[in-house]
């Protein structure tokens, strides 16, 4: 148990009984993914005419809810995504964070919710890790997996955004995403389903959004392919992003491509920090639309030579191959391309503070 007491304002409620340190030891020489969870949880209630209140870090467990709370019934629900680190010296440290909090409201208000003030997010994430800070793995990209969310805690089966709701953060030890480095992932594209459509919700980070894309992901699975990518709902022609990470193209002229913001696609924060450094490297960089038969052309005539995935939990991941209905092409040599590593070296190195944070990007926790 870490002696750390996380700062005000949250009230520190110690797990009596965490985890044993030698059964800690022995589940954090394997973490995987989401699945080993910490000793420790944040809780913040929120209630109309009282604003947010009760702010505690205490011991993880299940809540309790009533079954006709709102989020059971109309799904109200944000959540959020980032990784505490070790530096190379040693220091704890978010990536971002204010990127985070500020999504998390844009998010909030996209589903008729309260926004939470951005230094209890960021204060949130930074007493969960201090108080769980025993759980941080001591194996090669190992991290703590922060899941920020907010549900709507409402009792009442009426239509209309809940009057209650909670914010709860918890946490993960986390290994490498994918054991053996990133392998390139094989792509199925969705032919009945959508993702998002122009309106919709596809630009807020919604529990709602992943259950749609579900069915298509797990088709694709069935189908012998890792993830599946969707096309944009209108036209079934624009390539949008997969289930959960952004989408990047790379040019034989060392240019990149990927689609813009323009309220179907999630504004991930890896993209925006890619796109960031790819710009400083002085790489032409193109936010437009690409169409899945232009994708198809290009990676045939060599034109286009890697295309790549992003996000927070496995960063940046290759794409290998995109297979549609009546066709399947194979991108570059079908393993990860040089930009593709290059930029995942050059963020990762950033994150772990091995590469100077010339954007004030890294948060230090201590
Ligand atoms: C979270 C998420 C991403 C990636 O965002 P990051 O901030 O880079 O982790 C991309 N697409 C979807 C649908 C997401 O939910």
């Amino acid at each position: 148990m870490s002696a750390l007491s996380p700062s005000a304002p949250f009230t520190f409620e110690p797990n009596a009984n965490p985890v044993p340190e030698a059964e800690r030891m022995a589940r954090l020489k394997d973490p995987g993914f989401g699945k080993t969870f910490t000793d420790h949880m944040v809780i913040v209630r929120y209630s109309e005419g009282k604003g947010w209140h009760d702010a505690k870090v205490t011991a993880r467990g299940p809540i309790s809810l009533d079954p006709a709370a709102a989020v059971l019934h109309y799904a109200q629900e944000i959540f959020e995504g980032l990784k505490a680190y070790r530096l190379s010296d040693g220091a704890m440290a978010l990536f971002r964070p204010q990127a985070n909090a500020r999504r998390f409201n844009a998010s909030a208000n996209r589903m008729a919710m309260p926004e939470l003030p951005e230094d209890m997010f960021i204060e949130s994430c930074r007493a969960l890790v201090k108080a769980d800070a025993d759980w941080f793995p001591d194996i090669d990209g190992g991290s703590i997996y922060l899941r920020p969310f907010m549900i709507a805690n409402e009792t009442f089966l009426g239509v209309k955004p809940s009057g209650d709701y909670l914010y709860i953060v918890i946490a993960a030890a986390t290994g490498n995403y994918f054991k053996s480095g990133a392998p390139a992932v094989k792509l199925l594209v969705a032919e009945d389903d959508t993702r998002a459509a122009p309106g919709g919700t596809g630009a807020a980070k919604c529990g709602g959004n992943y259950a749609a894309s579900l069915r298509a992901q797990s088709q694709a699975i069935a189908r012998g392919f890792d993830q599946v990518v969707f096309l944009d709902a209108a036209e079934r022609r624009y390539v949008e992003e997969l289930g959960g990470m952004n989408l990047f193209f790379v040019f034989d002229d060392g240019s990149l491509q990927t689609p813009p913001l323009d309220g179907t696609i999630l504004p991930g924060i890896t993209r925006d920090s890619l796109l960031t450094l790819a710009r400083e490297e002085g790489l032409a960089v193109r936010e437009e639309r690409y169409a899945i038969d232009q994708w198809r052309a290009d990676a045939q005539s060599g034109r286009l030579v890697e295309t790549f995935a992003c996000g927070t939990a496995a960063v940046v991941t290759p794409v290998a191959s995109v297979t549609g209905k009546d066709f399947s092409f194979t991108i570059g040599s079908g393993g990860p391309g040089q930009a593709t590593q290059r930029l995942k070296q050059r963020l990762v190195d950033i994150q772990r503070g091995t590469a100077a944070d010339i954007h004030g990007w890294v948060m230090r926790l201590d």
